[in-house]
């Protein structure tokens, strides 16, 4: 059951809704390295290219690239004129760098008013994404948190962040300038659940970009966004957010969709539900699922397929499954649409299955 969500403020990036009741979107950020140029280093526009088409196969629906220097927009631009996805533009240190991306193409300016310039230069950004058309991301890091609010420290990390996202949130609102996402992250779990509480409760109506900022490798990162992330989205926190892995960028996406597929608000892959084994299984059953798995990973439809390893639990979870297989000694019997349909010898269990959903595929 998909959790009930908070209603806020819907902006578009490119055709991608975020806010105001429409899909959480997914996203994530190129890292391709800077080529050389006679201006010096720029972004890389073919491994740019590369990484965001990867994304897009991977099922991101929009794309975050840094821009480190001036000498870059021209190499921006051409990124964006060729982007199957909506290009988020991430600018520091340098509000000329922000007002060249929104004029590049750009569908959304992510920029950390506090480093961005004075606040009369975050007035000119304001003002040239207006004229654009497109919404800005105020994003603020506890790394990287004004000294005014950094420095009260008898306040807690959440209410900091909450409280400097709030004042740019009011002096953007003071320009007439309302299409807002925020962000306001920690690589702290728990911290980062306390302030997107505390946001939420504070600025109901403005759309919210989740992430567990820096929370590493693979392993580490996974479980750390889908415990942080994991929770807000199922209290229906959040309208967008990003996986931050130390890995290449579409990993960031199958574990954006896997989270959002745990919370019940989303699914585009197959979801394979398989037993952890026991003293009771009589078949090579991690063998099995891993094979499974990769030959799933080439579908894109919610089709759910259970592999279980004995009679205790396989047949109610492959009956419970669109297809499913629960094994027992040097046999499976398969499952299609909770009926009992053949039985098969082991080695010829994964094509039996694979058989059985591309029939239930053809039929869709
Ligand atoms: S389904 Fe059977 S083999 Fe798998 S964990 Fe349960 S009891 Fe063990």
């Amino acid at each position: 059951m998909e959790a009930a969500r908070t209603q806020t403020h819907q902006v578009k990036v490119g055709d991608v809704a975020i806010g105001g009741g429409a899909p959480v979107a997914v996203q994530s950020m190129t890292n391709a390295a800077m080529v050389p140029s006679d201006h010096g280093p720029v972004l890389d526009l073919a491994g740019n290219l590369k990484q965001i088409e990867l994304l897009a196969d991977a099922g991101c629906e929009i794309a975050r690239v840094a821009i480190p220097n001036r000498a870059s927009l021209a190499t921006f631009a051409d990124i964006c004129a060729a982007s199957p996805l909506p290009v988020v533009a991430d600018i520091h240190f340098d509000h000329l760098i922000a007002i060249g991306a929104a004029r590049a193409g750009a569908s959304k300016l992510r920029i950390n008013p506090g480093n961005i310039g004075t606040l009369a230069e975050v007035d000119e950004v304001i003002e040239v994404a207006g004229e654009c058309g497109i919404p800005i991301r105020i994003g603020v890091n506890a790394g990287s948190l004004d000294s005014k609010w950094r420095d009260k420290s008898d306040w807690t990390l959440a209410e900091r962040l909450c409280a400097s996202v709030t004042e740019y949130v009011e002096h953007f609102n003071q320009r007439s300038f309302h299409d807002i996402v925020i962000s306001a992250k920690a690589h702290d779990v728990l911290a980062t659940i306390e302030t997107y509480r505390l946001l939420s409760k504070e600025l109901p109506t403005t759309p919210l970009h989740l992430g567990v900022t820096e929370a590493g490798t693979i392993r580490q990162g996974t479980v750390k966004s889908s415990v942080g992330l994991g929770v807000l989205l199922c209290e229906g926190i959040g309208d967008t957010f990003r996986v931050s892995l130390t890995a290449p960028p579409e990993e960031e996406i199958a574990v954006a969709w896997e989270i959002l597929a745990a919370c019940g608000l989303r699914r585009r892959s197959p979801e394979l539900v398989s037993c952890p084994t026991c003293g009771r299984c009589q078949v090579d059953m991690i063998s099995l699922a891993q094979e499974v798995e990769r030959r799933l990973q080439k579908l894109k439809s919610p089709i759910k397929v259970a592999v279980m390893g004995c009679v205790v639990n396989g047949p109610g979870e492959a009956a419970d499954a669109d297809i499913g297989v629960a094994c027992g000694r040097g046999a499976g019997i398969i499952f299609a649409g909770g009926k009992q349909i053949r039985k098969v010898p082991v080695d010829q269990i994964v094509d039996a299955l694979f058989e059985e959903i591309a029939a239930l595929e053809a039929k869709r």
